[in-house]
């Protein structure tokens, strides 16, 4: 069994070997796989690294950040096809699948996968979707800070803290709040926001820097500028001031202006962090170490803000990048009864409240729908299950509409409507002239996952459940679709995947040069397209060997960045 931690910028597969968590890596040596997909010219699915690179040369070459969508009826069209972030997912699902097959040698069919706390039962179930259709059964689906905890609990089993996991990803935040004691790993509350992340940083800086030299990128430089103000905030996390190249000049960008222009979002943290501590009363002298989780939480700004906030240095010996996908392995190793996690015991709990639409009525002629009755309260321990009972307003009344919402608003307009279940015929059979009662059950699984059941009080029997309008959830005419797609994709076999991405990369910087430089990179990527044709693996290595130096030294940043990242632990 594997542990996938599938993130919206980046993708990690990794497995628990002999009582320790192992990342593996793919064929390029990168334990960090891009969760972009792309049509490369020829028609071929591009995963990975390869379609990143892709996508900065062609932004409309395929599709990244689509963990965003997940659960929603999006879609996005490239490639003459049009695609949903299920089927993104999925084909990123099964590059790690085939990632972790190629360490092992043999077939892997079960997974743990990691999702953001704040994910709802939809985005959950996409999840789940996409993970069959690349062919894994999810053996559990784990909130993101709670694997980092595992993970971290697992290193130090006999601690007794209080932890807070602060998880600030490419697209999500969540804060979680954990108690250790002797193994056991109890989560107390989680609290986030669905849409703040480090992509949001980045697009924010390339919107000052642009206002500020009132400059405007063309359509296809768009990526190229993006990727470089990106490699800028990445730098201010280790030194004060930089420099980038904005239309034909060079110029300053400073970690003042990174703070400044972002100060709107960074606002957006304190709240989240408050209801976290609020709702598992804690206070903060009660902290013993801040866990830090996802890439933008290497940002100096971040560790500035948990200070201030806190009181607290974030502990940073372990790898925010590898943290979620150590714990999913070791979930992975839990779910198998491994020997070397006899002792680790985890809880976890909902991170929303959940809740049906009811309608008050004040009088036979005054009546008002709309609002919000919770049923499970937010950071409740699961798995859970809990009930209320409820009736119909008017005796002629024969049907109720059971709508499941999510959230924390008095009025169901504010929450978010996560399905809707229809019983019918619930006129008593005795004709009695009364209201009719029904009892509604929610069950929360450990996956996260709610299963709703509503009783007819009356007649004891359990209605047919319909549930209606769950966008983003496919319909198993939509899954055998989408299993049919995947199969005629044309993929490049496992060994020519490097040299996919290298030509990619190529053509990236074919499109960034001019001049005798860019003719001089022109002749390199023939030569090297000649080797591989002729198939002599003297010739391809040789070629490699001068397309890559040419490379390395036209990405120092990038090749800088890549080393530097994933140094702490
Ligand atoms: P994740 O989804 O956890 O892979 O996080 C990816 C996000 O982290 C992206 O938005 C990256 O730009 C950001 N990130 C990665 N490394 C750094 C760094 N050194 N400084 C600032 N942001 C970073």
């Amino acid at each position: 069994m594997i542990g996938i931690d599938l993130g919206t910028t980046n993708s990690l597969v990794a497995i628990f070997e002999n009582g320790v968590p192992r990342i593996l890596a793919n064929e390029l040596g990168e334990e960090l796989t891009p969760s972009a997909v792309a049509i490369a010219e020829d028609g071929t699915v591009l995963v990975g690294r390869a379609a990143k690179d892709r996508l900065i040369i062609d932004p409309n070459a395929g599709v990244m950040m689509f963990k965003r969508d997940m659960g929603t009826a999006r879609e996005y069209f490239f490639g003459g096809k049009s695609w949903n972030p299920v089927t993104c997912s999925a084909l990123i699902l099964q590059e790690m699948k085939r990632v972790a097959e190629m360490h092992l040698g043999n077939t892997i069919e079960r997974a743990v996968i990691t999702v953001p706390a704040y994910f709802h039962d939809q985005q959950r179930q996409a999840t789940i979707e996409a993970a069959n259709i690349a062919g894994l059964k999810v053996e559990r689906i784990i909130n993101e800070p709670t694997a980092a905890a595992l993970a971290y609990g697992y290193r130090n089993p006999n601690e007794e803290k209080k932890i807070l996991v602060f998880d600030l990803g490419g697209g999500t935040f969540d804060v979680t709040l954990l108690e250790i004691f002797e193994g056991v790993i109890e989560v107390k509350a989680s609290a986030g926001e669905s849409r703040l992340g480090g992509e949001d940083y980045t697009d924010t800086l390339c919107s000052f820097l642009e206002k500020k030299y009132q400059w405007q990128p063309a359509a296809e430089q768009r990526g190229a500028w993006r990727q470089r103000v990106e490699i800028v905030k990445r730098q201010l996390a280790r030194q004060l001031s930089t420099r980038v190249l904005l239309h034909k000049e060079m110029v300053e960008v400073t970690r003042a202006d990174l703070i400044e222009s972002t100060k709107l979002l960074t606002s957006r943290i304190r709240p989240v962090l408050a209801r976290c501590l609020q709702d598992s009363q804690t206070h903060v002298s009660e902290l013993h170490d801040v866990l830090l989780v996802g890439g933008a939480s290497r940002m100096q700004l971040v560790h500035e803000l948990i200070f201030e906030l806190l009181k607290c240095q974030p502990q940073q010996k372990i790898d925010p990048d590898r943290v979620v996908a150590m714990g999913a392995c070791i979930q992975a190793a839990l779910c198998a009864s491994d020997d070397a996690v006899d002792d680790l015991v985890l809880t976890d709990v909902c991170p929303h409240t959940l809740g049906i639409e009811i309608t008050k009525a004040y009088s036979q002629n005054n009546v008002e729908p709309g609002f919000f009755c919770p049923i499970i309260d937010r950071n409740t321990t699961i798995p859970v299950s809990r009930s209320k009972p409820f009736s119909t307003i008017h005796p002629e009344q024969d049907m109720i509409k059971v709508q499941v919402f999510q959230g924390e608003a008095r009025l169901t307009k504010e929450n978010q409507k996560i399905g809707e279940i229809v019983v019918r015929n619930l006129k008593s059979p005795s004709g009695k002239n009364q209201l009719s009662q029904i009892e509604v059950r929610f069950s929360y699984d450990m996956n996260g996952i709610l299963e709703v059941d509503v009783t007819n009080i009356e007649t004891g029997k359990v209605s047919s459940l319909v549930i209606e309008q769950r966008p983003g959830v496919l319909t198993k005419a939509q899954l055998r679709e989408a299993l049919d797609r995947m199969r005629p994709l044309k993929m490049h076999p496992r060994d020519l995947l490097p040299n996919r991405a290298r030509l990619e990369r190529a053509n990236r910087l074919f499109a960034e040069l001019i001049g005798p430089t860019r003719e001089q990179l022109s002749y390199m990527i023939d030569q090297f397209e000649n080797a591989l044709r002729s198939q002599d693996s003297q010739l391809i290595k040789q070629q490699t060997a001068v397309l890559d130096t040419f490379l390395r030294d036209f990405f120092p940043l990038e090749r800088e960045m890549e080393q530097t990242d994933g140094e702490n632990d």
